[in-house]
């Protein structure tokens, strides 16, 4: 074992010693400080509140900019850097519509492990949040009021991960959204970068299906290589990405299920020929989904193949606060 390696796990025994919480209170925590840190453009991972070497690094950069000791660990001085996005701490006040913060960034964090798809951990308390604020509170049989107080904190919390929330036996499975072998991989070299879903090489015009039961969370013109996507959320804190569509049926707030048509394939955005960009997310951060698919096919087979204008999804959901997906890219840096 390396010395650098010693030197993290001495971290570790400190960042447990100034935190006696249990350990899914700095997990929080490090997912409020990850979406911080990514809102000042010093941290590029995702936010899944692992404290990876992204993060560190993150927040190495931010101490360096700000002036202050550079020893990698998020203190009250560097909390305090942070600004708005440093404060207040979760469960100090009942966030609502508006609202702003650590304790917001936190609680998104919370709503998509629960899978209740609050788009990105930014800190902003919009309308996506409010939305999965009130999903959340139905699903847990707590007040509906669209505001996040202790007791839908506690049931966010105690919820996911809990055995409670646990599906009975076996991880998430998908249908295949249209048919096809799969083409360049999961993790495929991209330049410096890594592939972040796997591709399905399928003529124009072939439909796509929702590979699950879920909720459309994006539907529009991705201009970061994604073209016409569409984004599902589902249960547990997946998401389900569809890349390169030529035309985009979904529309978001939309209920899926297994098959559900959502779009054609095509060549939009960062494509060198018609295929579907297949991509899930498990908390933000993208995994193999290859292992995932069933050897099902969700799309429906049809006669009349419809190849669509590309760039076709004008009026379609745009802005928001969903704007974050628009700058997500089909590779990541791990
Ligand atoms: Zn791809």
């Amino acid at each position: 074992m390396r010395p650098v390696r010693r030197i993290g796990a001495l971290a570790l025994v400190l960042a447990a010693l100034v935190a006696p919480a249990p350990a899914d209170a700095s997990t929080i925590e490090i997912a409020a400080l990850q979406s911080a840190l990514q809102g000042l453009q010093v941290y590029s991972g995702f936010v899944d509140g692992i404290k990876g070497p992204l993060t560190r690094d993150g927040i190495l950069a931010l101490q360096r900019r700000r002036g202050l000791s550079v020893d990698g660990i998020a203190g009250p001085e560097t909390r305090r850097a942070l600004g708005w996005r440093g404060r207040p701490g979760l469960g100090s006040r009942v966030m609502r519509s508006g609202d702003r913060g650590w304790d917001v960034a936190a609680l998104q964090f919370l709503l998509q492990r629960a899978g209740q798809g609050a788009g990105r951990a930014d800190g902003l308390f919009g309308p996506l949040t409010r939305a999965a604020v009130v999903r959340a509170q139905e699903a847990a049989g707590v007040g509906v009021d669209g505001q996040a107080g202790p007791v839908t904190i506690r049931s966010l919390r105690s919820g996911a991960g809990g055995e409670s929330e646990a599906p009975p036996t076996g991880p998430v499975r998908f249908l295949r959204p249209v048919p096809g072998p799969i083409g360049d991989p999961f993790g495929a070299p991209r330049n410096g970068y890594t592939h972040t879903g796997v591709d399905i090489p399928d003529p124009e015009g072939t439909p796509i299906g929702a590979a699950g039961v879920g909720t459309v969370i994006y539907a529009a013109y991705n201009g970061a290589g994604y073209g016409n996507l569409v984004v599902i959320q589902h249960r547990l804190g997946y998401t389900s990405w569809y890349g390169h569509m030529s035309t985009i049926t979904a529309y978001v707030g939309e209920e899926v299920v297994g098959g559900t048509l959502i779009g054609y394939v095509g060549a939009t955005g960062d494509a060198t020929g018609p295929h579907l960009h297949f991509e899930v997310r498990h908390y933000d951060t993208p995994i193999d989904p290859a292992p995932l698919l069933f050897s099902t096919v969700a799309a429906r087979p049809t006669t009349t193949v419809r190849p669509g204008p590309s760039g076709g999804c004008d009026g379609l959901n745009r802005g928001g606060h969903d704007d974050w997906i628009a700058r997500e890219r089909l590779c990541a840096e791990r």
